[in-house]
């Protein structure tokens, strides 16, 4: 049973600040990505102790090192390293299932923690009128190879979103969003209750192991083809910056479509 997980930093628990917890510059940076790291290591202890037999990682929170540390990183894990922010790599249908770790919900996402859609740039994104974020791009990204999505860990807009898309998910919120402190960009910083991370890892873990033994009964989801994408951004420049790409039309100031075959037309 081969697995990957797709990790970001956002949705771990303790980390409720862009600045100081999510960027590189930030002064509680490293002790974030190490305790991102410890729980990432949970889920892959939960998915050997379900029949996992091989676990892949990707570290997604922007390029190297991806909200990773990865001399802490579970020895049974192999890393996915230096691919980028783009999307994980390495992707094939030998996978037979995915994990998303450590999410966020989509930019403007009711309650969400750190929600956002790929900093700093989207203020939404509609695939035809359905509105997506990173969450389903990641689940239909593995659809197009065949491979489920069988557990997500996050705040609680996340887990919604997962489960919306996937409803036999197997969920782990572990941080709830309370008032809005700040907007950074598309990107809303909130008040927020969160497990500790030892508790988080705890549920995670247990999750983890149920996840694999549900897999048989959660199926792919494919997005289908070929739909009409739209990006609201939150400044004029960037939609200007996308509006010579090929078959991208202008709808407003801030807004572009286009007509997409698959999902690596999209772009944003
Ligand atoms: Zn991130």
């Amino acid at each position: 049973m081969k697995v990957y997980v797709v990790c970001d930093l956002e949705g771990v628990a303790g980390i409720v600040d862009f600045k100081k917890q999510c960027m590189e510059e930030g002064a509680y940076y490293q002790q974030a990505i190490r305790v991102a790291t410890q729980e990432l290591n949970a889920l892959i202890d939960g998915l050997i102790d379900g029949g996992a037999t091989e676990v892949y990682a990707w570290p997604g929170h922007g390029d190297f090192p991806g909200g990773i540390d990865f001399e802490l990183i579970h020895p049974e894990c192999k890393l996915v390293m230096h691919a980028g922010d783009g999307g994980p790599a390495g992707i094939d249908s030998s996978f037979d299932a995915m994990v998303l770790h450590g999410f966020h919900g989509m930019a403007g996402a009711s309650n969400g923690v750190l929600s956002h859609s790929f900093y700093p740039l989207p203020r939404n994104i509609w695939f035809d009128d359905k509105k997506v974020g990173e969450i389903a791009l990641n689940i239909y990204s593995f659809g197009e190879h065949g491979v489920p999505c069988i557990m997500v860990t996050g705040d609680q807009a996340a887990a919604d979103e997962a489960k919306a898309i996937v409803p036999d998910i197997e969920q782990v919120p572990i941080k709830w969003g309370l008032a809005e402190k700040e907007k950074l960009g598309a990107l809303t910083v909130r008040q927020a209750i969160s497990l500790s991370p030892e508790k988080a890892r705890e549920k995670i873990r247990e999750a983890a192991t149920k996840a694999m033994q549900k897999l048989s009964l959660i199926t792919p989801v494919v997005q289908k083809t070929p739909f009409k994408l739209k990006v609201e951004f939150i400044e004029e420049k960037y939609a200007d910056s996308k509006s010579g790409f090929p078959g991208v039309k202008r709808l407003d100031s801030v807004t572009i479509s286009k007509e997409c075959h698959s999902l690596a037309d999209v772009v944003f």
